[in-house]
């Protein structure tokens, strides 16, 4: 019979689940104030298409803050001034960013595994920052009412990280929320989205544009040599369209956009074509103790308006705002710093050094030489060079401050997080707000306009808001701002911490 692979055991300060927007954001923002954080991503890699390209003007100022803005503008993007959108062969500008507040007056488009590295690379600077890929949560782990870790899946087996907050940032299809039993509300999507991509050739539209028409919806992103396209079908809808064939499929893209003819070939099988659902919903109650959901985890939104990355982003710097200062307030007799963790998994006595550079614990740690790897983190060293964290600067959380402990026998001892749930529930008031408002638009337009739209069988008549947008410039600035910026910008209150120690 074979043997069951042993569980490997890790202790962490804040485990978050989910290496999207929401978790790399709040994970850069923790390990830079000095707060021990592990990230689990299920995939092995950030390279997944289809996944949103916008960074809006918030973003970009919250780089700003960060003093990250000029390198991070060095990726190639685009830079969208206008939205501009087509009803009925009307070509409109819905947007104009121009006049938001802030430095950048544009949305950037990026592919979002662009942005992603980025997050992740700069978070690799900093020591806290730890990161398993391929490395996937399937339950929490519960003692009392309170989560104090989670179980995953990894390629080398088994693991269960012990954590004093747990943070679900897994996306619209959260399985930490489920399995923290937490309520959702759902608002209903009445649509799906088909994504593909097709060539760019010289002579197309220069620009991300939408077309809206009888019975379809189209919206095309530039990606420079090709077209990033969404295809908005009524929900449930992609058996049907599978049924008819794929000629029939590419025939139907062409008559919609004619400048694509000849390049519906490209098309080849069904497997070109992705279908991403759509989904609308929210939780009641963001948290429990010892867990926090962030993002479409939280609150899952549909792709219209663009604005879901964003307001993900927003939650992760409003929670490190509240959470960095929570978990400065003190050490925890519970747990230990990751990177013990990791000193135990690689120690050469148990030959286990391969598996943990393997597994890609710790990058940093993978391009080091071993004799180099295991020295600097004995674990006399660690303890040796720390306080108890009540010395540390103002507005950084303490640098491995924990006391050593085993870590195969946790659940007989005391978990103490300094993260009450007061904090959990500030970050809900303080999101819940934009969150609302955000769903509120998403679901007025869904109902009110595309269900209208994916209904109709005959030319659509153009709405009233868009002759206003036409002949009143000045509205457009109303969506710029509710799609750049949003209803409560945040702005970056954690300090970094590797600098403040190194100004004292
Ligand atoms: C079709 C479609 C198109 C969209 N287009 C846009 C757009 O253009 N602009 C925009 O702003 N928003 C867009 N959105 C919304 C946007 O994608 C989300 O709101 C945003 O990505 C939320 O970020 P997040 O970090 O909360 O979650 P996600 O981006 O979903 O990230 C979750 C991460 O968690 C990982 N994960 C999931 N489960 C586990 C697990 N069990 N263990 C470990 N890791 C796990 C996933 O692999 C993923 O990396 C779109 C949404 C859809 C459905």
């Amino acid at each position: 019979m074979p043997e069951e692979a042993a569980v490997q055991k890790i202790n962490v300060r804040c485990c978050i689940v989910g290496g999207g927007p929401a978790g790399m954001v709040l994970a850069y923002l923790l390990a830079r104030a000095g707060v021990d954080v592990l990230v689990l991503e299920k995939h092995a890699d950030f390279l997944r298409d289809f996944r949103g390209d916008t960074i809006h003007p918030s973003t970009l100022e919250l780089m700003r803050e960060l003093g990250l803005l000029e390198e991070f503008l060095k990726i190639p993007h685009d830079e969208l001034g206008e939205l501009a959108a087509e009803i009925s062969g009307l070509r409109f500008i819905v947007g104009d960013f121009t006049h938001v507040p802030g430095h950048c007056k544009f949305i950037a488009l990026m592919p979002q595994w662009d942005f992603l590295n980025f997050m992740c690379d700069h978070a690799k600077r900093y020591p806290e920052f730890n990161l398993r890929m391929q490395a996937e949560a399937t339950d929490v782990i519960i003692e009392g009412d309170r989560i104090i870790g989670v179980r995953a899946k990894t390629k080398l087996g088994p693991v269960e990280i012990r954590a004093e907050l747990v943070i679900g940032a897994d996306g619209r299809h959260s399985v930490v929320r489920q399995k923290a039993g937490l309520e959702v509300e759902t608002f209903g999507s009445p649509i799906d989205v088909l994504w593909m991509r097709i060539s760019r050739k010289p002579g197309d539209p220069p620009q991300t544009f939408g077309h809206i028409d009888s019975g379809r919806i189209l919206v095309m992103i530039q990606r420079g040599e090709y077209w990033q396209c969404a295809f908005v079908i009524r929900k449930g809808a992609f058996t049907s369209i599978r049924e008819k064939g794929l000629p029939a499929f590419r025939e139907d893209i062409v008559r919609f956009q004619p400048f694509l003819r000849g390049r519906e070939q490209e098309l080849k099988a069904w497997d070109d074509i992705k279908l991403l659902t759509v989904v609308i919903d929210r939780l009641k109650k963001w948290y429990r103790p010892g867990l926090l959901c962030i993002g479409d985890s939280a609150h899952a939104m549909s792709p219209i308006g663009g604005v879901g990355i964003n307001l993900a982003i927003q939650d992760a710097v409003a929670a490190a705002n509240i959470l960095a200062p929570a978990f400065q307030r003190g050490a925890t007799p519970g747990t230990i710093p990751v990177i013990e963790a990791i000193n135990e998994a690689i120690s050469p006595a148990d030959g286990a050094l391969p598996a943990a550079i393997a597994m890609g614990l710790t990058p940093a740690l993978a391009d080091a030489p071993a004799a180099a790897m295991i020295a600097p983190f004995s674990p006399s060293l660690l303890r040796s060079g720390l306080g108890d964290g009540s010395a540390r600067p103002a507005g950084t959380a303490s640098r491995a401050a924990a006391p050593a402990r085993a870590t195969d026998t946790p659940s007989q001892e005391p978990t103490y997080s300094s993260v009450t749930e007061d904090d959990l529930a500030a970050v809900q008031r303080r999101r819940e707000f934009p969150t609302r408002m955000m769903q509120r638009i998403q679901v007025a337009i869904q109902n009110r306009v595309i269900s209208r739209v994916l209904s109709a069988d005959k030319q659509i008549e153009i709405p009233l808001i868009v002759k206003l947008l036409c002949n009143f410039p000045l509205l457009r600035r109303i969506p710029a701002y509710i799609v750049g910026i949003g209803f409560r910008p945040e702005h970056v209150g954690t300090q970094d911490a590797t600098a403040q120690q190194a100004d004292d």
